[in-house]
């Protein structure tokens, strides 16, 4: 491969054997942990060895501590809101060979497919007929999948209106782009772009993605979101791929990850994902570094510590039940009526895997999710203010201190869903909408905003307004 154009002064800031040293042999210190945890309720980012050290914390006491104080942190920094979207894979051509993934190149029984212009209006037709608001959209990395043809597939997106039906944000998770190519993406109005590093520790790294191929060099990737902020995209999304590594390293490189960010740039990703490896087509699960459910809950809860602001995505690849427990640990956003098989929004039926990039674990309706969470007493929310109202970054960041939830994220949380309701929820989930949007209501300190809401809400009622936003 010929070496590609870092971002100035570049540097790998994974120092695998220091990170290695962080997470070996560390004793659980519980008075430690107590002090970090006090430092992480104060909504102040965590040093990586701090948060080596609640990754030593395996005790009973210690993790049901975390556990609390996540919650407690969750609440008290996004309230009980999710923001709900979903996932359009768009192409699944790839001409790297990623060993986990079943669109690796050299898997020749993989159903290849790229939308055509109509099958994409046809997707996204679907999607806005379901409710949704906000899509990801996904690609292969291919050399079709230029950043000229990803930035007109966005532009179609935002064009395709149905009714009141309309997609108010496309975020993108791709291969890293060069400085030029983060430019014409960031042209075409995308939201957050996503790439994970899929596992921080170099020498698994190699493993699995072979050297001969673009995602083969680490560096490179690494470097990815560091060249988007210098382009100008400043809402980037991390992750790491968890099962692929001990997921202590994971997070501690996820973490230096953020706080990399956060010193050069002022600010950090906007959201971190940590999907944890699923059953895909033609590919031969490696069980050494699988995640229990119990080490699930406690990654996300020390993420939730250690970057109080930053979103937390949790995907369908985990089923329903797991999903209910972990959400209360600090996640903010998830995906809801997933398909990801290319065109998979406009066909029923089970999964077919040799279409697909890997198996999920909740095909739930978006219907019947919207019912689960506010059963259990979350507001769903298809906010896409702060993107629209030049609220990334760094401002976003200023944003994100107390009073911004009440001021804007409650009440943009209510009345996007006041719309899902009145256009496309069941009967039963109205229902349960409006009570949850009467309590939520009700909870607005300032009676002027209280009252202005209120208003709002009656006017999508009476269909003389959408699109109403803080
Ligand atoms: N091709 C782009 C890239 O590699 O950056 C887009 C990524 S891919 C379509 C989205 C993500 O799915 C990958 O970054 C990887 O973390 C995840 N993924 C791949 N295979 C998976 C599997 N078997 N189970 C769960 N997640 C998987
Ligand atoms: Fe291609 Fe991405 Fe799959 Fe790797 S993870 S084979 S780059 S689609």
């Amino acid at each position: 491969m010929t070496p590609r154009t870092l971002s100035k002064g570049a540097v790998d800031f994974i120092d695998d054997a220091a990170l290695t040293s962080l997470i070996t042999d560390r004793p659980e210190d519980p008075m430690r942990v107590r002090d970090i945890i006090a430092k992480s309720m104060q909504k102040e980012p965590l040093t990586v060895e701090e948060v080596a050290d609640l990754l030593a914390a395996d005790s009973e006491d210690s993790t049901e501590a975390l556990f609390a104080a996540a919650r407690q942190l969750k609440q008290e920094v996004y309230g009980n809101r999710i923001v709900i979207f979903a996932p359009l894979y768009i192409g699944n051509h790839c001409i790297n060979d990623c060993h986990y993934c079943a669109f690796r190149r050299s898997l020749r029984t993989t159903v290849r497919k790229t939308l055509t212009e109509q099958e994409l209006d046809q997707q996204v037709l679907a999607l806005e007929q379901a409710g949704h608001k906000r899509l990801i959209l996904v690609f292969g990395e291919h050399p079709n999948y230029t950043p000229e043809y990803m930035a007109r597939t966005v532009e179609q997106v935002y064009s395709i209106k149905d009714g009141h039906g309309e997609i108010r944000r496309v975020n993108i998770n791709a291969a890293p782009l060069d400085h030029e190519g983060f430019k014409t993406i960031k042209a075409a109005g995308i939201g957050t772009y996503q790439i994970f590093q899929e596992t921080y520790h170099h020498d698994t790294y190699s493993q699995v993605h072979p050297a001969q191929t673009h995602k083969g060099d680490y560096a490179y990737r690494l470097d990815g979101l560091t060249r988007a902020y210098e382009a100008g995209c400043d809402d980037v999304g991390i992750g790491a791929l968890f099962g692929l590594y001990d997921w202590r390293f994971e997070v501690l490189g996820l973490v230096a990850h953020s706080r990399y960010l956060v010193d050069r740039f002022g600010c950090g990703p906007h959201t971190i994902s940590f999907p944890r490896i699923r059953p895909a087509h033609g590919v031969e699960m490696d069980e050494q570094h699988m995640v229990s459910d119990r080490d699930f809950k406690r990654l996300v809860a020390i993420l939730r510590l250690a970057v109080p602001y930053t979103g937390m995505i949790l995907t369908a690849r985990e089923p329903a039940e797991i999903r209910r427990e972990v959400m209360e640990f600090g996640v903010s956003q998830i995906d809801a009526g997933t398909r990801i098989e290319l065109a998979g929004y406009t066909k029923h039926g089970e999964q077919e895997l040799n279409r697909e990039q890997f198996q999920i674990g909740d095909m739930r309706s978006l219907d019947e999710i919207m019912q689960d969470l506010m059963q259990h007493n979350y507001i769903p929310s298809f906010c896409t203010s702060c993107y629209r109202q030049g609220r990334t970054g760094e401002q976003f960041m200023e944003f994100a201190v107390p009073g911004f939830i009440e001021n804007f994220c409650t009440p943009n949380a209510i009345l996007t869903l006041a719309e899902y309701l009145e256009d496309y929820g069941s009967a039963d989930t109205k229902a349960a909408g409006i009570a949850i949007i009467e309590k939520e209501m009700a909870g607005i300190d300032d009676a002027t905003m209280r009252a202005q809401v209120a208003e709002r809400v009656g006017a999508i009622r009476a269909n003389t307004v959408r699109d109403v936003y803080y």
